[in-house]
C-alpha cells in the first residue's frame, strides 16, 4: 500500500477515542465519513479569519470569503473534470442536489404521460423527488429491476426505454449493496435513445475517480459530508445546455439579475441555483478535504479499502447462517448482512457495546429491502483509514454476540 495508515489515522482526531472503555471502530463511513483536523482547521479559519457573506463584496473580509469560496467551485471542477465551473451549483446535500433537478428538470422537460425510470437499488433520495415531479406532472415511473447478486438487471434497460422515456435516475454505487453500476454503457444507452441520465454519486464520490466527461452524465450529484468534508454542502454538476433551459428551484437573494414588480430576471450560472446565504465556512472546508483526498489519491485509498472489503468479506462468509447483501464481484467497501435467528438492530446495538459503529435499518432503501424480502440489515461500511485490526475486532465481537442468542 503506497500510504501511511499511522500517519493518516492521526489526522483523525475522533478515531483517537475511546467507546465504553474500547478502542473506537468505525464502521459508518457510507453514512457519513469522519474529517481530518485540516479540515476542521479550515473551518475555524473561515470564522477567525475571513468570515463574511460572500459575492456582495465591497469589503476584504467579504472579498476573502467570496475568493475561498469560488476556489472550492474550482476544485470541485477539477475533481470530477467538468468542462466549466459554471456547471457546479453548490447545495446543502445529494438530497437537495437531487430534488433541484427533479423539479426544475421537471418544470422545462417533462410533460403529463412522459416516464421516467428509476432503478430498484436506489436510496429514497433518488426516488421520491422524482416521485413528486411525476406527481405535479402527470409522469409515470417505471423501475429498473436488480437481480439476487443486487446487479441491475441492466439487460432489460432497452425494452423499459419507451418512446415516452425521458430520464433514467441511477446510483453509482449502491449505499446498501456496494454494488458499482456501468454508468458508461447505462449512458450510451441512454443517449442513443434521447434519454438523459442523472447519477447519484453519494457513495462514489468518495472512492472513485470520476470524469463527468468521460461518463458523459447529464447530471451529478454527491454530499461532502460522505468524502471527510463538512456536512450541510453537497454538489450538483450538470450539462450546461440543460442547466440554463431550467428554471430556478428557489427565489432569492444572488439567484436575480433584477427584480421588478413586473417581473424578474435570474442571475447566470450558477448562482441562478445558488439563492440565499449558502454555507460559506462548509464549502471553503469542502475545498480543505478536497486537496486532502487528492494528496491521498483517490485511487489508493480505494485500493486500501477493497483490501478491506475482500478481508473482511472473507471472514464473514463461513459465519454460520450469516447472509451478505450485494455479491456482485464489481462492488465498493459497503457489506450488509443479516445473522439467521438474530435481529439485525440487536447485532447493531451490541456491537456498539464494544465499541464499534455500524448501522442497521433498511438504510433510506424500502423498494432494495422489498426486493430481498427482509426489513433490514447491518451495515458496515470502510474508509481508507480503517484498518485490518480493526476488521479482527468487529468479526471477533459479531461472533461473541452472535453466541450469545
Ligand atoms: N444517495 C445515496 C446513495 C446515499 O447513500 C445517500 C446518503 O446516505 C444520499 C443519497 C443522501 O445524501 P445526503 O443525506 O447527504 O443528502
Amino acid at each position: 500500500m503506497s500510504f501511511d495508515l499511522k500517519k493518516i489515522r492521526e489526522d483523525f482526531p475522533i478515531l483517537q477515542q475511546k467507546i465504553y472503555n474500547r478502542p473506537l471502530v468505525y464502521f459508518d463511513n457510507a453514512a457519513t465519513t469522519q474529517r481530518p483536523q485540516l479540515v476542521i482547521d479550515a473551518l475555524t479559519r473561515t470564522y477567525t479569519e475571513y468570515y463574511g457573506n460572500i459575492h456582495r463584496a465591497a469589503h476584504f473580509l467579504a472579498d476573502k470569503a467570496t475568493l475561498a469560496y469560488e476556489e472550492t467551485r474550482e476544485k470541485v471542477q477539477n475533481l470530477i473534470n467538468a468542462e466549466s465551473r459554471e456547471q457546479i451549483i453548490f447545495t446543502k446535500g445529494t438530497t437537495e442536489s437531487i430534488n433541484l433537478a427533479a423539479f426544475a428538470f421537471g418544470e422545462s422537460y417533462i410533460q403529463e404521460g412522459d416516464e421516467i425510470i428509476v432503478s430498484e437499488m436506489e436510496h429514497h433520495s433518488n426516488i421520491v423527488p422524482w416521485q413528486l415531479m411525476a406527481g405535479r406532472k402527470g409522469a409515470k415511473i417505471i423501475v429498473l429491476p436488480i437481480d439476487d447478486k443486487g446487479r441491475l438487471e441492466i439487460e432489460k434497460l432497452e425494452s423499459l426505454i419507451s418512446p415516452r422515456t425521458k430520464l433514467i435516475a441511477v446510483t453509482h454505487v449502491s449505499n446498501v449493496l456496494g454494488t458499482i453500476n456501468p454508468i458508461k454503457q447505462i449512458t450510451v444507452l441512454a443517449h442513443s435513445r434521447n434519454v438523459r441520465i442523472f447519477v447519484d454519486g453519494a457513495q462514489a464520490a468518495a472512492h472513485l475517480l470520476i470524469d463527468v466527461q468521460d461518463l458523459d452524465v447529464d447530471f451529478y450529484a454527491f454530499s461532502a459530508h460522505k468524502m471527510y468534508g463538512p456536512n450541510g454542502v453537497g454538489v450538483l454538476y450538470g450539462k450546461k445546455e440543460l442547466l440554463e433551459q431550467m428554471p430556478p428551484y428557489q427565489g432569492g437573494g444572488e439567484m436575480i439579475s433584477e427584480v421588478r414588480f413586473s417581473g424578474t430576471t435570474y442571475n447566470e450560472l450558477p448562482y441562478k441555483f445558488e439563492a440565499g446565504t449558502p454555507n460559506i465556512s462548509g464549502v471553503i472546508a469542502f475545498g480543505a478535504a478536497i486537496d486532502y483526498l487528492e494528496n491521498i489519491g483517490i485511487e489508493h485509498a480505494a485500493a486500501w479499502e477493497t483490501v478491506l472489503l475482500n478481508y473482511a468479506t472473507d471472514q464473514l462468509r463461513p459465519i454460520p447462517g450469516l447472509r451478505i447483501y450485494g455479491t456482485q464481484a464489481d462492488k465498493s467497501a459497503v457489506i450488509s448482512f443479516n445473522v439467521e435467528g438474530v435481529h439485525f438492530f440487536d447485532l447493531g446495538t451490541m456491537l456498539d457495546k464494544f465499541g464499534i459503529a455500524v448501522r442497521t435499518g433498511h438504510h433510506c432503501a424500502d423498494p432494495l429491502m422489498e426486493h430481498f424480502g427482509i426489513q433490514g440489515t447491518v451495515r458496515a461500511s470502510f474508509a481508507f483509514y480503517n484498518t485490518k485490526e480493526e476488521i479482527d475486532v468487529f468479526i471477533e465481537a459479531l461472533k461473541k454476540v452472535i453466541s450469545m442468542f
